[in-house]
């Protein structure tokens, strides 16, 4: 549960010395409270109020990272238990299981398969994010495929099997890749913990026995220190592990049940029959509260639904997509090119340049920021006006770029043309362009600077 400004005064110093630069220790917990400031800014707090303020800052469910740097997979820190309370946080990770009893051949191919999963959205990049390899043998065969799997991608692991001595000999060929490791359960969790401690890697605990032996054991976990842990409840059908996901969400959201505060994996072949069974309760997991999801196989057939459902849920309903500010070239436009004006919401940026390349006439599109509004509702909200357009055409750049001085503005913006020009300065000629992005490439053909 947050503190309240009074209840961090109270772990404070209180001699208001104002090193933190704030006049009293009082102001310095308000801030603190609001989540403008870190605790770190105070040097004379105690190590024991600092442990204590950190923890019970912490988010509901915590974070953890699997891998590192522009691959790693960041999920936990949700806040709600749905998408228009607020919004989703961080998508699940879609991986793949590849078992170590598999031939060479059979795990190259799985890997080069899902390193080519890639799609481009709406100016995001849609890919797989995790592969887990479980041991089926030995120490020996799981380090070889381990060391296999590293060389053929930078794909974050999850190395799964309840022996810790096949997970640290895999831990010392991957560990500065961090990945998570499967799976501690109450036999094994001392030891797992120990690995997962000593090579800075997440840990997940499986269920033994339901939900209750989970939070037992995960609470022993995290009473030895271990922050970043992945829960697998295990559940035996799809309706159990619908009500185990929805009742780890509310319990940890509603309850603050800290056992179970945990992101989830989940792998929906264990509750299907076939493929299209799997990518079926995949969904179900996607949308009922997964933190990531291991397939059996991820073919473009499955991928790429299930990528673009994944980033319609978790994208956040009060922030349109949108696209950076900018001039965009499309072709290779040169100084008699046209000039094309819109806003940065994604879907105009997208329907707008598709339509200009179908075009095939070499452009630049000049891309406002409006706040991700698209063009009559930013304009109708005062973000797309001549007085707002002008000042960003000239500081755009796109002056020193054309020999003319046409700008093309959208159909339905045709009433700002002449204050437009008159913005701009006489140098410039606003052209009307067509209403609908479709008629685009008919006009540009007959365009002449
Ligand atoms: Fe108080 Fe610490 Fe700020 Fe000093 S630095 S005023 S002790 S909060």
């Amino acid at each position: 549960m947050a503190l309240s400004g009074l209840d961090i005064f109270k772990k404070l110093p209180k001699t208001n010395c104002k090193e933190c630069g704030f006049p009293t220790c009082l102001a310095f917990a308000m801030k603190l409270a609001a989540g403008q400031i870190e605790i770190e800014a105070c040097p004379y707090v105690s190590e024991e109020a600092k442990t204590d303020l950190l923890e019970a800052a912490a988010p509901p469910i915590r974070k953890v990272t699997i891998g590192k740097d522009e691959n790693a997979l960041v999920i936990g820190e949700e806040l709600v238990l749905f998408r228009h309370e607020k919004t989703f946080v961080h998508p699940p990770g879609f991986g793949i299981l590849v078992k170590d009893d598999l031939s060479d051949s059979e795990i190259e191919d799985k890997v080069k398969k899902i390193n080519e999963v890639s799609y481009e959205r709406v100016g995001q990049v849609l890919k797989a994010n995790i592969i887990a390899v479980e041991s089926t043998k030995d120490a020996a065969r799981f380090t070889e495929v381990v060391k296999k799997i590293k060389n053929l991608t930078t794909i974050p692991l999850v190395l799964m099997s309840k022996d810790p001595s096949v997970i640290k000999s895999a831990l010392d060929l991957t560990s500065e890749g961090k990945p998570l490791i499967y799976g501690a359960n109450k036999d094994n969790y001392e030891q797992m913990a120990g690995l997962a401690k000593e090579y800075n890697c997440p840990l997940t605990v499986i269920s033994d026995n339901g939900l209750a032996s989970l939070a037992e054991t995960t609470e022993k976990i995290a009473n030895l220190g271990l922050k970043e842990i992945v829960l697998d409840p295990t559940s035996v059908s799809l309706d159990v592990a619908l009500k185990d996901l929805v009742f780890i969400r509310r319990a940890a959201l509603q309850k603050k049940f800290r056992p179970l505060g945990y992101p989830v994996i989940t792998f929906p072949y264990r509750q299907a029959e076939d493929d299209y069974t799997e990518a079926l309760v995949a969904a179900v997991y996607l949308l009922k509260y997964a933190g990531i999801i291991v397939f059996n196989s991820l073919e473009p057939w499955k991928a790429l639904p299930l990528m673009v459902l994944r980033q319609n849920i978790f994208t956040d309903p009060q922030r349109p997509l949108t696209v950076d500010e900018g001039v965009y070239e499309i072709g290779k436009p040169d100084e008699n090119s046209p000039v094309l004006v819109t806003t940065n919401f994604s879907l105009t940026y997208f329907i707008v340049s598709t339509e200009v390349e179908t075009s095939r006439v070499p452009s630049w599109l000049c891309i406002m920021d409006a706040e991700g509004l698209s063009v009559l509702t930013a304009w109708a909200a005062g973000k797309f006006t001549p007085e707002r357009i002008a000042p960003f055409i000239k500081r755009s750049g796109i002056n020193d770029k054309i020999s003319h001085n046409k700008l093309i503005i959208p159909g339905y913006l045709a009433q700002i043309s002449g204050e437009l020009e008159d913005e701009l300065s006489d140098s410039w000629k606003v052209v009307i362009g067509p209403r609908e992005a479709g008629d685009l490439p008919a006009f540009l053909k007959s365009w002449s600077p």
